[in-house]
Parts: C-alpha cells; structure tokens; sequence
C-alpha cells in the first residue's frame, strides 16, 4: 500500500485529483440532493469519477465525503447516517485505488462544518473536536490513508479538525489546506502566512490552498506561503478559473491547457502537490499530469 510518504521521497511533483461536487451534478445529482448519499446509491457514479482521475495521472484520490461532518448531514437530514456514509465512501475510495496498479494514495476529505464556531456561533471548540472526530474514525475505519481537510476558513476549525484526528489515529497524516477567496484571505480573514505558520505548529504534513477564484489567486497564495516557510510542503488545488454564474449554478472555463500552464506556474512558485477543485475534470488533471512530468 503505497503512503503519501512513499510519494514526497521521490522529489517529484505529485499530482493530486480534481474536483468531486462539480462532476457529480455533471453526473445528475440534483442541487440540495446529499452527495454523500451517492457512496451508497450510486457507488458506480462515484467509481467512475474516482478512476478518472486515477487514469488521468492523480497519485492522490479524495473520499466523496466533503460535507460528511455531522453539522452538515442534520443540515441534510442524515445524521444518523453519518458514519455509515464516511465509512461506505472510504470503503469505496479504497476499493477503486487497490484495484489500480498505481500507486495511488486515499484521502479522507473532510470539508467544513458550514457554521460558525463560538463566538461568532454557537459551536464550542470541544463540541466541534468531537464532531470532527465521528467523521474521522469512520474513515480511518473505511481504510484511508491520511486525512484531508479543506475548504476550511477559520484556523480554529482547522485546529479542531486536527485535533479530532489525532484523537483517531496519532500516527496518520494530516493535510490541511483554506479557501483564500476573500482579497488575498480567507473568509474569515486568515492570510496565507498566518496559515502556514499555524499548520506547522498544528503538524500537518502538507498544506495549502484550495477552492477559491481561480489560478492566480493561488499562484499569489503559494508564493505567499513558501516565502514564509519554504520548507514546507505546499498543495494548490485550484478552481478550473474563475467560476462564473450562469443561471442558478456556475460554470468555469479554464481549458486543460490553462490549468496546465497554472501547474507549471504554480509548482515553481513552491506547490509540489498539485491538483484542482471545482469544475474541472479528468482532462484538466491529465493535461497538469503531463505538464507536470516535464519538470
Ligand atoms: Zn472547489
């Protein structure tokens, strides 16, 4: 079984998957539908997308389990199918790497709680531990291979998410990275060098940004965050560009040729781990892959 480890010894840039929400609606999953659900409904749908990504070149492949953190499954009415859900994805996310013959590792994505957390809210910083720590012990027991948290705002949810893993495994990776998508900051107003600084404290493995508006926000972010601490190891899985409203969803119109030339970019700037997020697809991944591999 390969290890995210294995992976960071060659040197090289690892390729990380793309986005998962954004193929799934592709796919037929209606707005407000769970996708959680999908990892038993349509485990074939999920299947497909997961093997995408792992024939376009991803060596890192995600758990549908964004939104399974129990705040966000009352919100969907599946709180007491939490764990079965995480668990089933993780199951699932495993079977489709080992039946590659790649070496491909499994990340347990856990997105954020979709709430504030005390003061702004109502959620104390134990109480979110202990929530976070549901999802996190359904997919180690699923059977991932580090812990992936994203999207995230708020450090203090971060360091909750975090801390909630540790409690699961104390040996496990953790990868954290935030949404920069507010001039430069996050939501909350978390900056890319405050960020860093606290993920290694926190002791994550790798960090960095994700989501947000598109290439150049994260080019400027990665830059940020290796000036600071060029020693750490830094992930940029951005938006396939800017999204754009059109109706009652988004779209986003980078080619596979534009995320190739924001893998280049992004990878000098300091981000060895590189992927993307919303809408983009297995031609986006495959064209960073092979812009990638001449480096
Ligand atoms: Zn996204």
């Amino acid at each position: 079984m390969t290890k995210l480890q294995d992976l960071l010894t060659v040197g090289k840039p690892i390729i990380a998957d793309g986005g998962m929400g954004t193929m799934l609606m592709q796919a037929g999953l209606e707005q407000g539908q769970s996708p959680e659900l999908w990892n038993v409904e349509k485990p074939d749908a999920i299947r497909k997308i997961q093997s995408g990504y792992i024939n376009a070149g991803a060596q890192i492949i995600l758990t549908n389990t964004f939104g399974g953190n129990p705040v966000r499954m009352r919100a969907n009415g599946l709180e007491d199918r939490m764990t079965e859900l995480n668990h089933a994805a993780a199951q699932l996310t495993r079977e489709v790497v080992d039946a590659s013959d790649k070496a491909v590792v499994v990340g347990g994505s856990m997105g954020p709680m979709g709430e504030f957390m005390e003061p702004l809210g109502t959620i104390s910083f134990d109480d979110a531990v202990a929530m976070f720590k549901t999802q996190a012990q359904a997919l180690f027991d699923g059977g991932v291979d580090l812990f992936w948290i994203e999207t995230m705002s708020a450090l203090e949810e971060v360091k909750a998410a975090v801390t909630a893993c540790r409690q699961v495994s104390e040996t496990m990776p953790i990868v954290a990275t935030m949404t920069f998508d507010t001039k430069g900051r996050t939501m909350m107003g978390v900056k890319p060098e405050q960020a860093v600084e606290a993920f290694i404290e926190m002791g994550v493995i790798a960090m960095g940004a994700n989501c947000g508006n598109g290439p150049a926000e994260i080019e400027t972010v990665i830059q940020q965050m290796h000036e600071v601490k060029p020693d750490a190891i830094l992930i940029a899985k951005s938006n396939a560009g800017l999204p754009r409203a059109e109706g009652d969803h988004f779209v986003y119109d980078a080619t596979p040729e534009d995320m190739a030339t924001y893998a280049k970019t992004v990878n000098a700037l300091g981000a060895q781990i590189v992927g993307a997020c919303c809408g983009s697809t297995p031609e986006h991944i495959q064209a960073i892959a092979t812009a990638l591999k001449e480096s």
